[in-house]
């Protein structure tokens, strides 16, 4: 499963096993480090380049079976383009790149981290290990019968060698945390429904206790003494029970307002009595990924006790038709005491959050709120699978989120709200309908969850494009991505650790 290949750091002078990868410029120039390991095969290089038009463009690769006069299964270069155009999450691709040589059967791997100029920061040696790491991670729990070729379960032992092994295990350190992080988030989103109900994720969610972090786990008597009538509106169509998991990592001062992140977990959406057409319904079991980000997030900021107070809240339901399930007409009463008319059963990921972000308000006044959700296809029709859309009351928290979104490479895009958006979820029966018009899906969605915040700065990422079934990339070959634990983690890390 997830950690089949296993990352180290060594010294350069260590000789090199198995795939040999190493970094090239576009005028195909090598570190001294690298000529060293490569002996007499750099010759042999220019010449391969030459036949095989490789340029040494960033990312392309010039692969090299059993190269002479060095003693290695394969080479593998790595072109980097110009070095003046190379960004940090450049090397999480090219961790990825190297990764994705693995096969199984070839077990070994040496990386000679060095950039042509004869340097590489140990920052993005460990990045480099990073992007090994989840290029690794395979979800194949349940496949018991491998096809042929596919007998041997992928295990490698990948070395990366570095000027300063220390540095470099020092700046991996609190990164593999994340990546930790990162893939438990995808685990659960690939996890299949019969297996993840809102139970069973609670269950796991509870495990980071292990870590120091204080689990509070609502059940539906909690819940309905809190008054949660809109996301047990959402619950009551399934025999399985919801539940509200509150996490608490007290890293940080104590009495300081915690940084709060709250997750959509609808473990399952078959759309409820609005049900969802046959097509595509099993994608519906990754309706919760924005409540695995959060779970996989605490994970990274608790292992490796991050200096912060962080709060994070996951409402996790079921979303079913069945005689007791909610219908279009009911009226709910929400925690904050503002009615919902349900127009459509299928727009309850809201409904979920409306109660957990009024909970998170009034109970720990954080000094701001991000919530995650797979929220609205309406949010693929602008945006695609490339960019997460943010919505926001507070431009210092946009800002900071974009800024992050690009050193990561999980980005997102700022869209619009305002009263004009707002009224279009106005009722004639409550106080609020759970959906607008056609148009806009996304916002009026996002304008309803405002509606819960009151002043607290919050954001609102609709991560229905990039939480599960985008394209795979060289750092994620799984359908749950994960999105969101880098990004958060980062935030955190940049801004608000003392
Ligand atoms: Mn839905
Ligand atoms: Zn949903």
């Amino acid at each position: 499963m997830s950690d089949a290949v296993k990352v180290g750091f060594v010294p350069f002078s260590t000789a090199p096993r198995g795939i040999l990868v190493v970094f090239c410029d576009d005028a195909l120039k090598f570190g001294p480090a690298t000529r060293k390991a490569l002996g007499g095969a750099d010759n042999l290089v220019k010449r391969a380049a030459a036949t095989s038009q490789f340029k040494g463009k960033s990312g392309s690769t010039l692969d090299i079976l059993a190269p002479e006069g060095i003693k290695i299964q394969s080479l593998i270069v790595i072109g980097v383009g110009k070095l003046s155009d190379l960004k940090d999450k450049d090397f999480l691709k090219f961790g990825g790149t190297a990764a994705g040589k693995l096969r199984p059967g070839n077990d070994t791997l040496t990386v000679i981290a060095e950039l042509p100029d004869g340097a590489m920061k140990p920052e993005s040696a460990a990045a480099i290990a990073v992007g090994v790491r989840l290029r690794a991670y395979k979800f194949d729990r349940y496949k018991t019968r491998k096809k042929d070729g596919e007998e041997e379960a992928l295990r490698a032992d990948v070395a990366i060698a570095v000027d300063d092994s220390t540095a470099a295990r020092k700046a991996f350190a609190p990164n593999a945390h994340t990546v930790d992080g990162v893939i438990m988030a995808r685990e659960l989103v690939n996890e299949p429904p019969n297996v993840l109900f809102p139970v069973e994720f609670a269950r796991r969610a509870a495990q980071l206790r292990k870590l120091g972090v204080v689990v509070d786990v609502l059940d539906v008597k909690a819940m309905t003494k809190l008054g949660m009538g809109a996301l047990l509106g959402v619950a009551q169509g399934s025999t399985r029970p919801g539940r509200t998991v509150i996490l608490r990592w007290n890293g940080g001062k104590r009495g300081d307002q915690p940084v709060a992140f709250i997750g959509k977990g609808v473990c399952f959406d078959t759309g409820g009595i609005s049900i969802k057409g046959a097509a595509n319904m099993e994608d519906m079991k990754g309706d919760m990924g924005g409540a695995a980000c959060v779970v996989g997030l605490m994970h990274a900021l608790a292992a490796r006790k991050a200096k912060v107070n962080a709060v994070g809240a996951i409402g996790l339901v079921e979303n079913m038709p069945d005689g007791n399930a909610q219908r279009p007409g009911d009226i709910v009463t929400s925690m904050s005491g503002q009615t919902i008319e349900i127009i459509n059963t299928d727009a309850e990921g809201r409904l979920v959050l409306a109660d957990v972000l009024w909970y998170v308000t009034k109970k720990f006044k954080p000094k701001f709120m991000v919530d995650l959700a797979t929220l609205t296809g309406a949010i693929m029709v602008a945006l695609g699978t490339e960019y997460a859309g943010l919505f926001s009351n507070n431009d210092e928290l946009a800002e900071r989120l974009i800024k992050v979104g690009l050193e990561t490479g999980e980005r997102v895009w700022r869209m619009p709200l305002g009263p004009e958006y707002d009224k279009l979820i106005d009722s004639q029966f409550a106080d609020m309908k759970n959906t607008g018009t056609r148009n806009g899906g996304s916002i009026t969605a996002a304008q309803f969850l405002q509606r819960f915040v009151d002043n607290t700065p919050w954001a609102h990422l609709d991560i229905a494009g990039t939480a599960m079934g985008a394209p795979k990339t060289e750092i994620n070959q799984s359908w749950g991505s994960g999105y969101g634990v880098r990004l958060l983690e980062r935030l955190v890390a940049e801004y608000y650790e003392r």
